[in-house]
């Protein structure tokens, strides 16, 4: 075990240019949004508790993204 994570994740869609990194990348957690043509959390990371690894990958995404449009914000830290 490990700690775990509260985090919520976030895109800001005016600087999402919707180039597919984040989800092809991380697709159980980013999605495209059809309706806006660019992309967003999946309502299951939208507000979700993770591992250590898992909250790595997310970092390790939003960094990957070109326009720093991703945002990963710990809530709360929960230790064993
Ligand atoms: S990596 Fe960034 S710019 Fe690309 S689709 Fe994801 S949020 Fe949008």
């Amino acid at each position: 075990m490990g700690a775990k994570y509260h985090v919520k994740v976030s895109i800001d869609q005016n600087k999402c240019i919707a180039c597919g990194t984040c989800s092809s990348l991380m697709p159980e957690a980013f999605e495209f949004d059809p309706t806006v043509g660019k992309n967003k959390p999946t309502d299951k990371y939208k507000d979700i508790t993770v591992d250590k690894e898992t909250l790595k990958k997310l970092k390790d995404t939003a960094a990957m993204c070109p326009t720093q449009a991703i945002k990963v914000e710990i809530i709360e830290t929960f230790n064993d």
